[in-house]
């Protein structure tokens, strides 16, 4: 009778929810109903652990391993898409690019003029993708993936202040417009501004700022990693919007990447999140916010 007993709760257990709802409970006996009881409120607690985990965030596309994860798999591949065999600058954890390949990442190449003075005027996007050195970018051209993101919005190249703002930081690689030291990072600071709109869109910026070299202090030229920057632009924009909410990521051993303050066009400006103590350095290095 153990026996059965054992393999009728077996059954049970690889039985199908639905079909475990719909048995006519009458027509078993005592023992029987009772582990069919159990097996219905075990599966009843299963489905309702999944739904408080799912409220919890823990498979939401914030959770700290996976934006850990995108980081480095960003980084990598950006070491990976650069030909190169010059990495000698190794501040903010960068990895060494050994093996050559098509760059897959628009650059925005510019000519190589050392020590220049960047331009004080707004860049203005053109074909090619080309721009020139500057303390800090706009891409408008990235509009159109942001905006596969999130309903409404409209790109204003502007850098004033307007009635939204936060920062986060990107991952690029750099190269170094006049010595040609190149190097990665987590931590391209980037201002995020809101604009409202008279017609209920929400205008916004992106304002991405460049780095110096550490060797000879000159701008870099920099290759921004499109994925990071359409999706942490697009979760700050769904934020404002009321569309998404951050949660608050679980404590976790982590060891933030040393930021340069003194290389950091945002922090020049005092606009780069690495650049303020109050924030943890985690959230800062990932660019979350509560
Ligand atoms: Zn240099
Ligand atoms: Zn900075």
């Amino acid at each position: 009778m153990a026996d059965a007993n054992e393999q009728f709760g077996a059954a049970l257990r690889r039985m199908d929810r639905h079909d475990l709802n719909r048995l006519t409970i009458h027509a078993y006996t005592r023992v029987q109903r009772r582990m069919i009881d159990e097996e219905r409120v075990r599966r009843r607690r299963a489905v309702e652990e999944e739904v408080a985990e799912e409220a919890a965030g823990a498979i939401s596309f914030t959770t700290a391993a996976l934006l850990d994860l995108i980081n480095t798999m960003a980084i990598l591949r950006m070491n990976r898409g650069r030909d190169g065999n010059s990495t000698t600058n190794q501040i903010e954890g960068n990895f060494s690019g050994n093996n050559s390949g098509e760059n897959q990442f628009s650059e925005p190449a510019a000519p190589v003029t050392p020590n220049a003075q960047p331009p004080v005027k707004k860049k203005k996007p053109c074909k090619k993708n080309k721009k020139a050195i500057k303390k800090s970018y706009l891409f408008p051209e990235y509009h159109h993936l942001v905006a596969e993101e999130v309903e409404d919005i409209v790109f204003k190249s502007s850098t004033a202040d307007g009635t939204r703002y936060d920062e986060t930081n990107l991952v690029g690689s750099l190269r170094c417009s006049s010595c040609g030291n190149r190097w990665t990072t987590g931590i391209v600071a980037t201002a995020i501004r809101g604009y409202e709109q008279q017609n209920g869109q929400l205008g916004y910026s992106a304002e991405v700022f460049n780095q110096r070299c550490a060797k000879c202090d000159s701008l870099g030229h920099l290759t921004l990693d499109v994925d990071t920057y359409v999706e942490r632009v697009a979760r700050r924009l769904l934020i404002w919007k009321g569309e998404f909410s951050p949660k608050r990521q679980i404590d976790r051993k982590f060891t933030p990447p040393q930021h340069r303050t003194d290389l950091c066009e945002g922090c020049a400006v005092d606009r780069c999140p690495k650049g303020r103590p109050a924030r943890s350095a985690f959230d800062s290095h990932f660019g979350l916010y509560n």
